[in-house]
């Protein structure tokens, strides 16, 4: 059942998630699935987390929040732990592109097409290639390989800037990595994007969410919107419920899709956890946030097909901390064509959004004055930068707005408006916490594997078998 924001919740349940990402919402829908009783409390008025869309000027503007891309494993994933319809909604972004200083290259991002840009473009032996592609295939992410980003790349590719850059810019821009991260969380994320390429959901956020939606009232699953949790109840050791608008609600588990450090430290309480598992849960740092421009076109205009998803850069070379400039000189477009995003719609206009990853503290340290004086600079820029690819855009434009970590930070409750979540060593904290504290689980944005769609979804099955698993001990 679907909670009015006025009803007061009495029954107990077996499983209550705290936040509806693609974490919150995919463990729920599997938990229902299986029987349990289920209640999904999300904070905002809508399901999706970071899985959202807003709408402009009376709906004659949609604009997706995070639907870039991510891997080919989202169809598995749909098809096992949602439905068909949802799964057979996904199709592939054809056209990627590389446009900065020292490249010029168009791709479907699959391992084949990226491995002849490697070797007619870039002019690496294809053995060199063949060697690097298999490397990453055979990394485990239980190896507990000590390999930074930056060593891989000099293994396979000494002393090239510009090979690096095209492996690594499109992951620094999907999950804010850097060259001091692990290799193993690239290898994997790079490994899951190149095997097939990247996709997409034909109909917009705002669609298959309420598609998820549907699912979850479907398999029992009662959720309740505008619902902020303030504090998880712990007695004798164990999680037994939430309070929820000054009144309790009981359950047996609860996994929380908020982020680690906030549900450890402030939705639990420090003293509830030794104190060892307190200082890591402290050291573990945030993901950097982002920047956009959301840019909506007059009725009727069009535009040429200038490409999918275009990474762009005027910066002369590769250089992760240079793409979290304030003043930025990276970004990516991705170009929401309508009648390829949004078919169902005969009236959907062009949507262009601008992204660019960037520094909280750069935004947060501006006076409201300064605040809106770089924000109108961050659309200017941006305009420049589109400007190259279509020349006429100025005049097409009906709607611009600008978005900054504050906005994700105030619309998302995230810290810092973390694009993803925290850091690798987040992983550690969220996967032991349930044996820190039987009963609470945590599934959402941790490392960089954990992230983004797929991971996200991924996680919440993960998370949802070791729940099946905590209640079947609580049963007997
Ligand atoms: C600008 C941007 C672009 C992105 N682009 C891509 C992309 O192209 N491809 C990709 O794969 N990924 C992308 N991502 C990342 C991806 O969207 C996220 O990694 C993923 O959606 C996170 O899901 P999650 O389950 O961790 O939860 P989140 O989306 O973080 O959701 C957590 C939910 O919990 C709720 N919540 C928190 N605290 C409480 C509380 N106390 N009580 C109740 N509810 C609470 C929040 O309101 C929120 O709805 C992007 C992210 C951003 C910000």
């Amino acid at each position: 059942m679907l909670y009015k924001i006025r009803d007061e919740i009495t029954q107990d349940y077996d499983v209550i998630i705290i936040g509806s990402g693609l974490a919150g919402m995919t463990a729920a829908n599997v938990l229902g699935r299986h029987g349990h009783k289920v209640l999904l409390l999300e904070a905002h008025n809508k399901l999706g987390g970071f899985a959202t869309w807003f709408f402009r000027d009376d709906r004659k503007h949609v604009f997706d929040i995070s639907l870039h891309g991510f891997p080919v494993g989202m169809i598995k994933t749909c098809r096992k732990y949602w439905n068909k319809e949802i799964a057979d909604a996904i199709v592939q972004l054809k056209d990627v592109r590389f446009v900065n200083p020292q490249f010029n290259v168009q791709t479907d991002f699959t391992k084949e097409h990226y491995s002849n840009i490697l070797t007619n473009h870039f002019k690496i032996p294809s053995e060199t290639v063949s060697a690097f592609f298999e490397y990453l295939s055979s990394m485990n992410f239980y190896d507990n390989s000590q390999l930074s980003n930056r060593e891989l790349f000099e293994k396979f590719f000494p002393g090239r800037n510009d090979v690096t850059r095209i492996l690594m810019e499109p992951i620094t821009y999907a999950n804010g990595s850097t060259l001091d991260d692990p290799a193993i969380s690239y290898g994997i994320v790079f490994s899951n994007f190149m095997s097939k390429g990247v996709y997409t959901f034909k109909g917009g956020t705002d669609l298959i969410i309420n598609k998820m939606k549907e699912e979850l009232l479907k398999n029992n699953v009662d959720i309740k919107l505008q619902s902020k949790v303030e504090k998880i109840i712990i007695e004798d050791g164990k999680t037994t419920g939430i309070w929820l608008d000054g009144k309790r609600v009981k359950s047996k588990a609860i996994l929380s899709n908020a982020n680690i450090n906030t549900t450890v430290l402030k939705m639990v309480g420090e003293e509830h956890f030794p104190e060892d598992f307190i200082k890591k849960t402290k050291a573990v740092r945030l993901n950097s946030s982002s920047c956009q421009v959301y840019i909506g076109l007059k009725a009727g205009e069009s535009i040429p097909h200038i490409g999918d998803l275009i990474f762009t850069s005027s910066y002369p070379t590769y250089n992760p901390a240079r793409l979290l400039d304030f003043k930025v000189s990276s970004r990516t477009f991705s170009i929401y064509y309508p009648e390829q995003a949004r078919p169902q719609d005969l009236e959907a206009r062009v949507a262009i959004v601008s992204s660019t990853n960037c520094n909280y503290d750069d935004w947060k340290k501006l006076s409201s004055e300064e605040y809106e004086i770089e924000k109108q600079s961050m659309i200017e820029e941006t305009l420049l930068g589109l400007e190259a690819f279509l020349p006429d855009i100025r005049d097409k434009i009906d709607i611009i707005e600008a978005a900054t970590p504050l906005t994700v930070e105030r619309y998302t409750l995230h810290p810092k408006g973390s694009s993803f979540g925290t850091k690798f060593e987040g992983l550690e904290i969220s996967m032991n916490l349930h044996n820190t504290l039987p009963g609470l689980f945590h599934a959402g944005s941790v490392g960089i594997i954990m992230s983004g769609w797929l991971g996200a979804a991924n996680y919440g099955v993960i998370q949802s078998n070791a729940i099946e698993s905590y209640l079947g001990t609580q049963n007997v």
